[in-house]
Formats: structure tokens, C-alpha cells, sequence
């Protein structure tokens, strides 16, 4: 373990500012993950300020719920006062409700975020900075047999040991109580059996290293058992696992009831651990550290048998349930995290963001299982102690923070064409709905168009089977399925009479315009036919199917063709609950076809400015790619839920389409 405190980094902070100290060094824990795992662990200083009447008050700031410590910012950290958390720590009880009022009505900034349900702890540990996580190499040792006797002999009294309770009040009384009969002069943290480590200074510095260094003694003891290294072999993850994927991810979401996004992972560490012969034991002792629990389950999925994994959630809460303080409503029994032979790990979420935290947590699990195992065998809480925090308000509070879902949350869509104009503003309209978007285009740009968890970008060319094989395939690893798809690819070639047209253009333009939207349908139908709330096409058709122009025959042939593919299909593919429905867009100038060069020069040949050349229609409207893109998601949503076959022009009228 290597510090990454850099004292050149910290130039910028003003002697004194302790504040901007806390958050230098609360991101540096955040920045290992193999310390930290999405919101997980806290930070907090002590400081004097002064109040409204000039008298001073010893204030705790510690992290507000919500708040990542890789990102926090000073605000991120909630000023409470420390005599009123010391003096509670005192009391023989406090429930969860009254704990969280007298943390919120004894902030002194009214404005900042709810502290962290760990603040009473750390208010009752007499150091100024303190530092807690849930460190890998920690948590491997106390869950494993005989943890706390290694504990002991690792660091002998350079920490206070204490035993597993539930976080919240009981937690810091008990850690209260430990401080004050065993705390010396040695003692630099404390170890919290089955849960995480602190660390506590007089600086930022301080405070830090010393985490650094507990958790670097941790971590060279398990080398010095052997139980650090995990050997990976390369076991080849099975291929054209799509349509088992979409398969799996239909019946998670029925047993979720949202749909879900599902992210495969089959990298060699993940193929080595699912083909693991001990893979069922090992994997069924529950999570490394209980708040993983509210991102992961207690326990993964093995295999592919949803009946049964939610068979056994039900009994678990049902066992469980009555043992809890008060009555508790079960929460979705939808797994997260699948264990598959055949897939490698999957990972399910409301959104792609969500599935990738839990694909963080759970690779940090697999690490500190094997090396569990490797120190005599993985031994995780009883089943009762994680229910107590899974089902825990405070803990699910944290997830709830999302607010209202957007309409295609957990949905996925695929656009063609779709690096620039029409493609582009549906692609943007989808993620801002929620959905996750793959994109295709010839462009390699296509593949940077966007860095974030729900957007994946192909480059391809849609006139090769062998390619839109390939995109079936990468659109169902990194989201589970397609629920929608947008043929938007096509081309609009110079004017050409067909007295001068050659066989081999018309072809060209039938090949992208029609041809690639044949195969395309082909191959989605399978996965569409699995889409949860049933799938949905649209077609980027032309004001040219109902009015076509002379000279522009292969486009206005092949988008017609395309059209009538379109309403064949919904025909068939009606008893599958997929909804097919074209949009007719006309005059759209806000593509990369449109140049102001081009523009100038056609409104010029109808005697027109470009302004009025752009509104030439009925409502004197100009129609952008984002109109025609709000129509598609439209066509997506419940507007359009008992529609089908339809055709709708979005083009601000014209005569000869209406
Ligand atoms: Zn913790």
C-alpha cells in the first residue's frame, strides 16, 4: 500500500483551511477503490468556529449521505455539533428515527446534506481527523475462520478491536464504550470485525497514512499466507450468448418488475471465478462488507434457474422478517448478480450506471473470497445480520435519493446512422429518457461520441450481415436485450433521372436504404420478441414515400420499399407485441447534408431566402432533427401503445402529403 499523499497537490490550500484538508485526503481514499466502493466508508474533522454570538463551538464535519468521498467537495460534509453527539453516545437507546433528528437539528448549516448515520461514531473518537473504509485486504481476514485472533496478532495494540454490530447508534455506544477503557497512546485505529477499519490523527496526513499503513500490514499479511495472489487461467467465455442473455434478462425483470439493465463481464478474472468447482459454497456466504448488500443482494445467482433464486429470497425474508424490530415490506426478489458457466458474471440495474456499481462491488467480492478461502476458508455475516441492513431505512434511503425514474429507465435502444443529424437527436432524446443507446455508424467518431456507462458506440457498416451480427451480439453484453430499434442509416444520393440512371447506383443506395434495414429487422426480432414491455421500431421514412420528387427514384423507391417492409412487419410480428410505426420527416436542414453552401444555392433556385426556403410548408415551421426525434420517442412511449403500421409525416404540412 502507497501513500498518495502529494504535499505538492496541496499547495493550493491555505494554511489552516482543515476543511480543504478533510477533502484532499477523503479523496485519496477514494480514489482505491480497493479501499472504497460507491458511497461506501466515511471521513470527518473536528474544528472550532465561532457562532452567531462570537462564542466558539466545537463542530464534527463529517460526509453527508449522498456523497461519494472520490468526488466529495467541502460541502459534501455536514457541520454537526460535537457536544450534543458526544452527549448522545451516552444514552442507553436511541432509535433509528430519533437519531436521525437530533443529527439534523443539530447541523449549523441548515442547507447541507443529512450526515453520514455513522457521525455519533465518529464524534466519540477524541482525534481530529478520522478516517473509516471498508478495505479489501481488512475485511478478507475478520471474514475468514478465526479473524479476529489474526487481527489481533497483526496489529497487537495499535487498534481497538471491536465485534459486529449493525452501524447506526448501537454501534457507536458500543465503540464508545471500547475508547474509553482501552484507548493509549498506541492506538492509531480501530478494526470493526465483518465491517471495515478506522484510522484516526491530529492531521489529514496523519489520519490518512495511518489508514494506509494498517491497511498495507493487512494486505502483507495475506502474502505472507499466500492468500494474496489469485491465479487466473484463461478459460475462453463462451460466444453467441445473446439471446440467452436477453432470455435472463426478461426473466429478471418479470421477477424485478422494471425492466433491467444487464451487463455481461468476461474478463479472464471473472471466468476463472464462475468456473470455479467450489463456486456454490464460496459464493453463498453473503456479501464482504453488509452495506454491499443494498447494491449486490446477499447472494449472487449461480447458474440461470430465476424461479429458484427468487424462491429462496422469499424464504429468506420470510425467515428473517419476523426477527426484525419492526414489520418490513419485501423488496424486489430479483437477483444482481449472476454467476453463470456459460455467461461469466452478469450484473442487473435499473440503469447501466447502476448495474456497473454493482459489477465494481461484486469484483471486489470475488477478490476477498478467494483470498478467504486461501487463508482457510470465506466466512461472511449470518444471513439475519445482512437483513438487518438491507431492510434497514437508513441504508435504503441512499438508494431512493434517484427520484422519479425516467420513462425508458432500464430500457435499451439501437440507432443507425447514428453519429450526426436525425440519428444523433435520437440518440440524444433516448439517453435523455433514461434508455441505453447503442449507436451505429460508418464513422469511427460514432465510438467517442459520448463516454458514459449507458451510451456504446460501433462503428460498422450496415450493409454486412456479418457486422450487424457482431452489433446484435455487443448491444445484448453490455445492456442484456434491445427493446427498441431506430432504422435511421440511409443515404441521399445527387439528383439522377432514371433515363441516366445506372443499375449499379440504384443498387447502392437499395443496399444501405432497404437492404441493411431487412437484415437489421431480421436479427433484432429475436431479442425484440424478449423485450420486457414489448418492442418497438421506428423507421426514419421520407415525405418522398407519399411524395416522391423526379430525379431522386433509388431514394424514393428504396424508403417506400422500406416502408412497405415496415408495415409486413408489423403484420407478422404483432403476435409478438412488437410495434413498428414510420415517421416521415421533410426538409430537415440541421444534418451534415444540409451546408449553408447547399442551402444558399437551393433557395436560390426557388427564388426564395434561406429563412423562407426553410419554413416552405403549411405551418411555416422549420423542422429540426430534434422534432423528428421527439416523434420516434413518442413512438417509443405509451402514445403510440396501441399503434402500429402507421406512417406520420413530421414536415410542417405539405399539400401534396396531406
Ligand atoms: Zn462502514
Amino acid at each position: 500500500m502507497n501513500s498518495l499523499w502529494n504535499d505538492a497537490d496541496i499547495v493550493a490550500i491555505s494554511k489552516g483551511d482543515d476543511l480543504a484538508y478533510r477533502v484532499y485526503s477523503s479523496r485519496l481514499l477514494g480514489k482505491d477503490k480497493s479501499l472504497v466502493l460507491h458511497g461506501g466508508g466515511n471521513t470527518s474533522i473536528k474544528v472550532v468556529e465561532k457562532n452567531r454570538f462570537g462564542v466558539e463551538e466545537e463542530i464534527l464535519y463529517v460526509k453527508g449521505s449522498g456523497w461519494d468521498l472520490e468526488t466529495i467537495e467541502a460541502e459534501g460534509f455536514s457541520p454537526v455539533r460535537l457536544d450534543h453527539l458526544q452527549r448522545l453516545a451516552r444514552l442507553p437507546l436511541l432509535s433509528d428515527p430519533e437519531m436521525v433528528n437530533e443529527l439534523v437539528t443539530h447541523m449549523t448549516r441548515a442547507t447541507a446534506p443529512a450526515p453520514s448515520v455513522e457521525a455519533i461514531l465518529h464524534a466519540v473518537i477524541p482525534h481530529k481527523y478520522v478516517d473509516h473504509t471498508h478495505a479489501d485486504a481488512v475485511v478478507t481476514i475478520t471474514n475468514s475462520p478465526g479473524g479476529e485472533e489474526k487481527i489481533r496478532r497483526i496489529y497487537g495494540d495499535e487498534v481497538i478491536l471491536i465485534p459486529y454490530v449493525m452501524p447506526g447508534f448501537d454501534l457507536a455506544r458500543l465503540c464508545a464504550e471500547r475508547l474509553d477503557a482501552e484507548l493509549t497512546s498506541r492506538t492509531i485505529g480501530m478494526v470493526l470485525l465483518n465491517h471495515g477499519i478506522f484510522s484516526f490523527g491530529e492531521s489529514a496526513k496523519e489520519s490518512y497514512e495511518r489508514m494506509i499503513y494498517l491497511v498495507g500490514k493487512a494486505k502483507a499479511y495475506l502474502q505472507s499466507q499466500a492468500a494474496w495472489d489469485i491465479t487466473s487461467d484463461l478459460a475462453e467465455p463462451a460466444r453467441d450468448t445473446g439471446l440467452l442473455l436477453a432470455g435472463l434478462r426478461n426473466q429478471i425483470t418479470a421477477a424485478a418488475g422494471f425492466p433491467v439493465i444487464m451487463q455481461r463481464h468476461t474478463n479472464p478474472e471473472t471466468t476463472a471465478f464462475v468456473s470455479r468447482r467450489d463456486l456454490k459454497p464460496i459464493a453463498q456466504q453473503g456479501p464482504a462488507t453488509p452495506d454491499h448488500v443494498i447494491r449486490t443482494k446477499r447472494l449472487p445467482m449461480i447458474g440461470r434457474d430465476v424461479d429458484a433464486y427468487v424462491a429462496a429470497y422469499k424464504r429468506y425474508f420470510s425467515e428473517n422478517e419476523p426477527l426484525a424490530k419492526e414489520r418490513k415490506a419485501m423488496l424486489d426478489p430479483a437477483p444482481r448478480v449472476v454467476l453463470d458457466a456459460q455467461l461469466g458474471m452478469c450484473t442487473a440495474g435499473r440503469s447501466a450506471r447502476e448495474a456497473g456499481i454493482v459489477a465494481d462491488i461484486y469484483r471486489h467480492t470475488m477478490r476477498v473470497i478467494q483470498r478467504a478461502e486461501k487463508l482457510g476458508g470465506y466466512r461472511a455475516l449470518p444471513a439475519k445480520d445482512i437483513f438487518d441492513v438491507e431492510y434497514w431505512d437508513l441504508e435504503q434511503a441512499k438508494l431512493k435519493k434517484t427520484g422519479k425514474l425516467p420513462r425508458f429507465s432500464g430500457e435499451i435502444a439501437l440507432v443507425t446512422g447514428a453519429v450526426s443529424g436525425i440519428g444523433k437527436a435520437c440518440v440524444d432524446a433516448l439517453l435523455a429518457n433514461g434508455t441505453a443507446v447503442v449507436g451505429v455508424d460508418i464513422n469511427p467518431a460514432i465510438e467517442t461520441l459520448y463516454a458514459r456507462p449507458d451510451y456504446l458506440g460501433l462503428e460498422g457498416d450496415v450493409t454486412s450481415e456479418a457486422v450487424l451480427k457482431v452489433v446484435m451480439t455487443k448491444t445484448a453484453d453490455a445492456f442484456g436485450g434491445l427493446d427498441m430499434l431506430v432504422l435511421n442509416a440511409g443515404v441521399f444520393p445527387a439528383g439522377c433521372r432514371i433515363s441516366e440512371l445506372s443499375l449499379e447506383e440504384w443498387s447502392r443506395v437499395m443496399a444501405l436504404n432497404l437492404d441493411a434495414g431487412l437484415v437489421l429487422m431480421r436479427e433484432a426480432h429475436p431479442f425484440l420478441k424478449l423485450a420486457p414491455k414489448g418492442g418497438r421500431v421506428v423507421v426514419i421514412g421520407s415525405k418522398n414515400v407519399p411524395a416522391p420528387g423526379p430525379g431522386a427514384a433509388p431514394y424514393s423507391a428504396s424508403k417506400a420499399a422500406l416502408n412497405q417492409l415496415a408495415r409486413v412487419a408489423a403484420l407478422e410480428w404483432g403476435e409478438d407485441g412488437i410495434r413498428i410505426n414510420s415517421v416521415h420527416p421533410n426538409a430537415v436542414f440541421d444534418t451534415s447534408a444540409w451546408t449553408e453552401e447547399v442551402l444558399t444555392a437551393r433557395a436560390a433556385h426557388y427564388g426564395l431566402s434561406v429563412d423562407e426556403y426553410k419554413r416552405n410548408n403549411i405551418l411555416k415551421t422549420e423542422v429540426t432533427s430534434r422534432d423528428v426525434a421527439e416523434l420516434v420517442i413518442q413512438m417509443c412511449g405509451p402514445a403510440f401503445a396501441k399503434t402500429t403500421g402507421a406512417q406520420v409525416p413530421v414536415d410542417g404540412g405539405n399539400d401534396r402529403v396531406i
